[in-house]
């Protein structure tokens, strides 16, 4: 499935470094560190009704993030939303809208890998487009294992969320060769980690299952669908799962910001039989569709 262009995005105004400029117009310095070594952390935000879903559990990540990365001379969170409210009203942007959020460590004054180069601070970047959910959430998606590990602990800690998505776009490349959806990740283990852009769930006989975060992103919305699963007394467990659990669950369905909760309808071929007729994730919908106002900060 690939996202369709939106001419409503012909026009739009894009946040760099402190001016909101024309889409043609907005452009980061060959010196920066996103282009030298994808040095920069991220955040994919979605706007509903005239708010930020989930802003704050966002910005703190995004604050986590740039942490880890020694980031220095980082803008605070209420200058981050403040940069997002002018960019969204220059826009007159209020609803069916994503945002790509970036922190960058800023310009260099020469090539190279040092951060003692970056002495101007970190370049900030609001890419707001008109963006409906991603993927097909009424007919579910298709999705094929890749041969590209996830990045574990030992090599790229996931908890930071960076611009380094190589493995990710090589896992895509593997789904699109397919004719796939997306690719399922597993770890370094071999079990089950998550999509290339989204995090995974499955549900066996009325219990949900989704992987530890050693190696998965620890996705916004994974963990809301956790809480909402608790807060419906639902038993929901982090573990390791491998392919063949997955293989066979009743339900299995992805997480994400971009595309909220999507039916995965099959894995390698493997259709999934809801055996047991098992209604959750329906009702995780309408728990997450409820949740909605209560977590979306306006702007
Ligand atoms: N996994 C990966 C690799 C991602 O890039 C994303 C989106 N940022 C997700 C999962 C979903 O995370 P979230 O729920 O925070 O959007």
């Amino acid at each position: 499935m690939l996202q369709k262009s939106d001419s409503r995005n012909v026009n739009i105004k894009i946040y760099v470094d402190g001016q909101i400029l024309n889409r043609d117009e907005a452009q980061v310095s060959v010196f920066d560190s996103v282009v030298q070594g994808g040095d920069a952390v991220w955040e994919g935000l979605r706007v509903y009704r005239g708010g930020i879903f989930c802003l704050d559990r966002h910005l703190n990540r995004l604050m986590d993030s740039a942490k880890a990365m020694a980031f220095v001379d980082v803008p605070n969170k209420s200058d981050i939303k403040k940069a997002l409210t002018e960019t969204l009203q220059a826009n007159g942007m209020t609803d069916d809208v994503h945002i790509r959020l970036t922190l960058t460590r800023g310009r260099k004054t020469t090539s190279g890998m040092d951060p003692r180069l970056n002495i101007f601070g970190p370049t900030l970047i609001i890419l707001p487009e008109y963006k409906p959910p991603v993927y097909d959430n009424e007919n579910g998606i298709i999705v094929i294992t890749s041969t590209i590990r996830r990045n574990s602990p030992n090599n790229l800690d996931s908890k930071i969320h960076h611009n380094n998505l190589i493995n990710n776009i090589l896992a895509k490349i593997q789904s699109n060769v397919a004719g796939a959806d997306a690719a399922l990740m597993l770890d370094n283990y071999g079990f089950a980690s998550e999509l290339n852009g989204t995090n995974i769930f499955m549900v066996k006989d009325g219990i949900i299952y989704t992987p530890h975060a050693d190696a998965c992103l620890h996705g916004i919305t994974r963990g809301l669908i956790i809480q909402l699963a608790r807060e419906n007394n639902f038993t929901c467990i982090e573990k390791n799962i491998s392919l063949t659990e997955m293989y066979s669950a009743d339900e299995v369905f992805c997480t994400g910001t971009m595309g909220e909760l999507t039916p995965i309808v099959s894995i390698d071929g493997r259709k999934i039989e809801n055996k047991s007729i098992s209604e959750i994730l329906p009702k995780l919908i309408y728990a997450f569709e409820e949740s909605i106002h209560k977590y979306t900060e306006k702007i």
